[in-house]
Formats: C-alpha cells, structure tokens, sequence
C-alpha cells in the first residue's frame, strides 16, 4: 500500500522543477535590480501586486542584499529598523513593513518624478544594444508629425545609409568648424572612435513651430542636451531584462572574451546613468516601446 502521505514520484518531480524554474526567475530579478534595470521599487510593486509571483516569494533579506551597496551587515540593521523579520518574503510584508520598506526605499533611491514644465524636445538615451535606433526609426514611420533629427558624423557610411538622411557625413575639418561657429547643440564622441553631433538649426526651427523633435544619441550627449536645454525631456530605454541585454549584446558570439566583458562594463555603467533621466521606457517591444515614447511628448 502506498503511503498516502507521500506525493506520487511524478508529482514530486514536477513540484522540483518549478521550484528550480521559480529560482531561476528569482535569480534573475535580483540580477535586474543589481544591474539597475530595474529600480528596487519597480520589484517590490511586482511583489505586492501579485504575491505568489516570483517577486513575490523572494526574501525580504535577498531583495535587499540584491541592491547594489546593501551589504549583508546594513540588511540586517535595515531589516531591524523596519521592524520586519529576516524570514518574511515580499509577498507575505504586513501593510505597516510594506510602507515602511517603500518608505525606506523612496528615501534612499528616488525614483524620477516627471516635471510638467516639459518641452517638445525628447531625448533618447539608453545602454548600448538596447535598440535605441530601432525605436527611433519605427518612431519616425509612425509618427511624420515628429522630427527625428539628423546628426552630423565623423564615421564613414554604412551600406544602404544615405548622406542627409540616416547622418550628414562630414570629415574632421568640417566637424571642427560645426563645433566652432557653435552650430552644433551638443557632440561627443562614441565608443571611442568616430564624432557625432546635433544640428542645433533643425530643431530650434521645428520647435518653433510646435513640432515635437525627437534626438536619438548617446549618453554624453543627453547630459549636454539637459545642460543646454534643461525643459528637455529625457527618456532612458531599458532592456526587458538584464539577462536580455546579454544576449542581446552577446548573441551574435562575434566578439572575443575581452570585447564582451568591455560591453558587459560599459553597459553596466550606462544603466547606473538613469536616475538622470525623467521617463523610463522598457523596449520589450518595438512598437509598444515607439508608441509610448512618442506619447511622451506634451
Ligand atoms: P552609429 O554609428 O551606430 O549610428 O551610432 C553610434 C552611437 O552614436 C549611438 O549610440 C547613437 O545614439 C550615437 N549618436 C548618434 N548621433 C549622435 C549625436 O548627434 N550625438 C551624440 N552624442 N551621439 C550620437
């Protein structure tokens, strides 16, 4: 006779494997909110949204020690003045622990609060791979109301790019003089290489009569444009997911070791830039991603 007690084998075999697939998923929010691809907050709402998630059964003490700069010392002082017991997991905090975890997290990690102030200009940034040019491109489809500005280049055209279109190609010398007559809203140059840099008329012309202009460019380069024109409006893409960013950097296994670690850090770097921005898109899908950030502008 079997044991009634005991699960059938089948069902305990099943039951192993979604617990190794739920901490697999867990694994992998803790790599999201480590590599700032999501803020602690955006995690703790998934939590208390829907406890039996995967956020939802993850432990108050590995979601805080997943926080980059909370080490396992500052957990168990901050757990202790929340007042929330080391075991508990998301999903389970009592609605007193869930305000003062959100508390706690709100002070120390602002999130960014859009300003209603906002110009027409719009601003894309975001961490190399993220498919800022994809998004940029369905924009400017969709969208003819909006202007996608065309930067000025140092790099020579690639296959199928057209001159005054995709970039105006420029040698170095012609680049020196749009920086110096100040004709140029910001530049920078890229992964090291090549320049690039904003034609300021186009866009002070369409801005003037009420268009919304669209500048898809680098991180130096949004810095600047905030500097120059601080109304703009700063959009950051984020990856579905840090794991997908991976793969999207390293997918093609074209690269040796070193180029992808190279990657890996700088886009490590770049995600940690966010907090300078005012809206947080996440590009799980290029249309959705375009349309949302199209709807961005005031
Ligand atoms: P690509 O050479 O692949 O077209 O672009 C390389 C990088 O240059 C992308 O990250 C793109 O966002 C950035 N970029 C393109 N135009 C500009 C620009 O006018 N200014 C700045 N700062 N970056 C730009």
């Amino acid at each position: 006779m079997p044991d009634s007690r005991t699960p059938p084998e089948v069902d305990r075999v099943a039951a192993s494997r979604r617990a190794v697939a739920a901490r697999r998923e867990r694994a992998s929010l803790k790599r999201d909110v480590a590599m700032r691809v999501i803020t602690p907050q955006d995690l703790l709402r998934r939590a208390l949204g829907d406890p039996s998630s995967p956020a939802g059964a993850m432990r108050v003490t590995e979601f805080l020690t997943a926080i980059p700069a909370i080490g396992e010392g500052k957990r168990d002082r901050i757990l202790a003045g929340l007042g929330i017991s080391p075991v508990k997991r998301l999903g389970g905090l009592g609605a007193r622990q869930r305000v003062a975890l959100q508390g706690f997290l709100d002070e120390r990690w602002p999130e960014p609060a859009p300003r209603a102030d906002r110009s027409r200009l719009l601003v894309l940034a975001g961490p190399t791979a993220v498919g800022k040019g994809t998004v940029a491109e369905r924009i400017k489809a969709h969208h003819p109301e909006i202007l996608l500005s065309v930067s000025a280049t140092t790099r020579p055209p690639r296959p199928g790019e057209a001159d005054g279109e995709h970039y105006f190609f420029v040698d170095d010398a012609e680049f020196d003089r749009l920086v110096a007559t100040g004709a140029l809203l910001e530049h920078a140059t890229v992964h090291n290489a090549y320049r690039y840099g904003t034609p300021r008329q186009p866009i002070e012309a369409a801005l003037a009569e009420g268009r919304t202009v669209l500048l898809e460019i680098d991180l130096q380069g949004a810095r600047q444009v905030r500097a120059a024109a601080p109304s703009a409006a700063l959009v950051f893409l984020l990856p579905p997911s840090w794991d997908e960013l991976v793969n999207r950097l390293v997918g093609r296994g074209t690269e040796g070791d070193e180029e992808r670690a190279r990657r890996l850090r700088t886009a490590r770097v770049e995600l940690a830039a966010q907090g300078e921005f005012d809206y947080r898109v996440v590009n799980d899908d290029v249309a959705r991603a375009a349309a949302e950030v199209a709807a961005l502008a005031p």
